[in-house]
């Protein structure tokens, strides 16, 4: 009998081996990349067929269990996506079945059906599958039909509808059209069905995709490109041709029309029956690109984001896979969708920390891109005004083309940006969030009937909560942090687990009833504008974009609507293109730039430089105007001058000064427990492990082992977390030292590899 080996599909970390189950006849086509239903440990499960066993291995595994039932009607993984998982498992610290199920819509194919008996006890644990396709009755001409038409002309003579409905399906012979379309044209499904009868029009079933960004096309113009432009779409249109993996990044300044550049190249790749993968950080705040995608494209473009529902996203995967969708624009997680023929992938803004996933398996989205790449042979097309610093780093060293834009080809000049000692404020008796320069800054736009963007990276309304007396100030019960005052409600809330609390009349500590707010946050900037004359304000943050659709609709109302002030945390300096926008300000520049993060700086030079970027990108010069505790700061005169060679350079000089990537590789290790001495156990027992390996011979090179120190916030939901930060320039032993030992399928342990931030 033909055995198969399978890694199960369920949830669960420390399932990291492959299970081999046999195979019944009817299920004898089932072969490697197929999904199928297996029973495991009393229940159902989905597994993915990771290979046949050769019939010596088959006939040594006796005693197993047998596969249930074969999902979809072809292999859901190709060789490709096989080899590309493989490699994700060993690189980010995960089981196979934990990579495989990233390539699944909603990680499973199945829902899982618990069924009880009388007495109320489990029987059988049935399944249900996910991606059923949903079919819908459509109707089209019949191939002799008008000839049938002719027969029966007297007939048809009598009846004006039904001859008006037959000359609409002759209209388009080729098209069949379902009976949602057809109503809408005022054919109802009786007639439809009456014409079928008579044989004139024909009964078929079509897939029905659902497709909530549909109908979303604008006019699009074909522009004359930049020399540029025109050298860079060079460049990447042969690589489409040879088919050779290269990769390419394109460094260019905000608005310099890298958009057109990622338009130009997917033409090329559709013109030679590719397919086209585009990447964006969040499809709300890139709604721009989509649209402009969707203009150029129309139908052949399906879209992916994180708020999809399953079987929405099960279609887009599908007409991907059959090649019906040539180009898909998505999210992080669209980098595992399926493709028949992909040709070409473009990251756009691949600094972004948006593609690397925080939860297990840490994945950056854009390593594995690069994975696929060199397995498919697509090449890799990267953009970025502030490039991540690795990926500029490997362009240097040649792993990459660098492609280039330099200006704007709307004739828009940078903006001009200032900055604003805020000591001096204070000075001079101004505890507003407003400088006296931003403020008359601002109050000049409204008066020239231009808009502003202000920037301020905390939501909430004042950032912590702080008992006057004791200086204490109120912490979240179940994590290390600081509660944020929250106005809508009037309730404190905890931005790590969410956990809301009344502020309290006196202070937990000392009671004193001396409770202050202090900070500024989004809500408290919105309530202090709105008291400005001729400002009318719109905020946007988390709070304000819960719902589906809600940043395009911000961002729609700020473009169209009456408003002239947008006050935002990060999201407002990101990816849109509003053209009346003459003003940025970012009112606490220095806010992130602190942190005890090695990639502090990095993340704060592109966040100032995506911001002022948001500025004049019509005819008229912005205006920048940074508010910053510490103006004589070099990076912010680096950002304000928005050159990013000048910052790489003195950025790559101290990381390689520091020891920190890319001259070398980092792991993160956390360990989180609700226990903290078992916590701080478990970390010194992996680190005494890992040394022991090292003296004994069998791990070569220990990389510099860091801590275990508390995490930046070292509690949070009740759990205790404690960071190991392993830190060389190989760091793949040490990896598959810890995969092979027991603490890889530890369950308070968690492995991030290449950690976007170590605190
Ligand atoms: P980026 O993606 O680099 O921020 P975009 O592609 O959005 O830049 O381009 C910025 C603006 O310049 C857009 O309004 C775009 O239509 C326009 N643009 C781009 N390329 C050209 C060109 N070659 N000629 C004229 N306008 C252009
Ligand atoms: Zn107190
Ligand atoms: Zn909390």
């Amino acid at each position: 009998m033909l055995k198969i080996q399978v890694a199960v599909n369920l949830p669960v970390k420390n399932i990291l081996k492959l299970f081999t189950y046999a195979v019944p006849p009817r299920l004898n086509f089932l072969d490697k990349g197929w999904r199928v239903v297996v029973p495991f440990a009393g229940q159902t499960a989905e597994g993915f067929v990771i290979r046949r066993l050769t019939e010596e291995e088959a006939d040594g595994a006796d005693n197993v269990k047998e596969v249930t039932a074969a999902l979809g009607d072809e292999p859901w993984f190709d060789e490709e996506m096989l080899a590309t998982a493989r490699w994700l498992a060993r690189y980010y610290m995960c089981g196979l079945g934990e990579a495989l199920r990233l390539f699944v819509p909603g990680k499973s194919s199945i829902r899982r059906k618990v069924l009880k008996d009388e007495s109320g006890r489990t029987v059988l644990a049935g399944y249900e599958e996910r991606f059923k396709e949903k079919f819908l009755l459509a109707y089209r001409i019949t191939a002799r039909g008008e000839e049938a038409m002719a027969e029966e002309r007297e007939l048809l003579a009598r009846s004006p509808a039904k001859k008006a409905a037959l000359a609409f399906f002759a209209a388009a012979p080729e098209k069949a059209f379902t009976i949602f379309e057809l109503a809408e044209i005022k054919i109802s499904r009786a007639l439809a069905k009456q014409l079928a009868e008579k044989g004139w029009l024909t009964e078929v079933k079509v897939r029905q995709l659902r497709d909530s960004y549909a109908g979303n096309d604008a006019e699009s113009a074909k522009l004359q490109l930049t020399a540029e432009q025109q050298q860079a779409v060079a460049a990447v249109s042969e690589a489409v041709s040879k088919n050779n993996g290269e990769v390419f990044l394109l460094q260019g300044i905000t608005g310099s029309g890298k958009t057109e550049v990622y338009l130009h190249c997917a033409a090329q790749a559709l013109q030679e029956g590719k397919q086209v993968l585009v990447l964006v950080p969040e499809i709300a705040l890139t709604a721009q690109l989509v649209q402009r995608f969707k203009a150029r494209f129309g139908e052949r473009v399906a879209v992916a984001h994180s708020k999809l529902s399953q079987s929405e996203r099960g279609d887009v995967w599908y007409r991907s896979r059959k090649d019906q969708a040539k180009i898909l624009v998505g999210v992080r997680s669209a980098v595992f969708a399926p493709f028949a023929k992909l040709g070409l992938v473009i990251i756009d803004e691949e600094h972004d920390s948006s593609y690397k996933q925080e939860e297990r398996p840490c994945y950056n989205a854009r390593q594995v891109a690069a994975v696929r790449c060199r397995l498919t042979g697509a090449p890799l097309l990267l953009g970025s005004a502030t490039p991540d610093l690795s990926t500029y780093y490997g362009a240097l060293r040649g792993r990459a083309h660098l492609l280039r834009l330099t200006t704007r080809p709307t004739g828009g000049t940078l903006p001009q940006v200032k900055l604003v000692d805020m000591r001096k404020e204070l000075e001079a008796k101004n505890f507003g969030v407003l400088s006296r320069l931003l403020r008359q800054e601002l109050e000049e736009t409204v008066t020239e009937k231009k808009k502003a963007i202000l920037l301020l990276n905390r939501r909430g309304h004042s950032t912590f909560v702080l008992c006057r007396d004791c200086g204490q100030a109120i912490l979240c019960p179940h994590c290390a942090v600081a509660m944020v005052y929250h106005s809508a409600g009037q309730v404190m809330r905890c931005h790590y687990c969410g956990a809301t609390a009344p502020i309290p009349d006196e202070c937990p500590a000392c009671h004193s009833r001396r409770i202050k707010f202090f900070g500024t946050g989004t809500q408290k900037a919105e309530e202090e504008l709105q008291r400005l004359p001729g400002v009318k304000v719109l905020r946007m943050d988390q709070d304000s974009t819960a719902a589906k659709f809600a940043h395009r609709e911000l961002l729609q109302k700020f473009a169209c609507g009456d408003y002239n002030t947008l006050v935002g945390t990060q999201m407002v300096a990101k990816g849109h293109d509003i053209a009346n926008v003459t003003l940025v300000g970012v009112l606490s520049a220095d806010s992130s730039l602190h942190l005890p993060d090695f990639r502090a700086g990095e993340r704060t030079f592109s966040l100032l430089t995506q911001a002022a970027g948001r500025a004049g990108r019509g005819k008229e010069q912005g205006r920048v105007v940074l508010q910053s505790y510490d103006p004589e700061n070099k990076l912010l005169h680096l950002a304000a001058a928005q050159d990013y060679a000048a910052f790489a350079e003195e950025e790559l000089e101290r990381r390689r000064r520091y020891l920190y990537p890319p001259f070398v590789r980092l792991l993160k290790i956390t360990v989180s427990d609700r226990d903290e001495a078992f916590a701080l156990a478990t970390a010194g027992k992996l680190i005494l492990y890992l040394q022991k390996l090292h003296l004994e011979g069998s791990l070569q090179d220990l990389p510099e082992i860091a801590g275990p120190f508390p995490a930046l916030v070292s509690k949070v939901r009740d759990f205790y977390r404690y960071n190991i930060l392993l830190k060389g320039e190989k760091l793949a032993p040490v990896k598959d030292a810890i995969m092979n030992s027991g603490f890889f399928g530890q369950r308070n342990l968690y492995f991030d590899v290449d950690p976007v931030s170590v605190i």
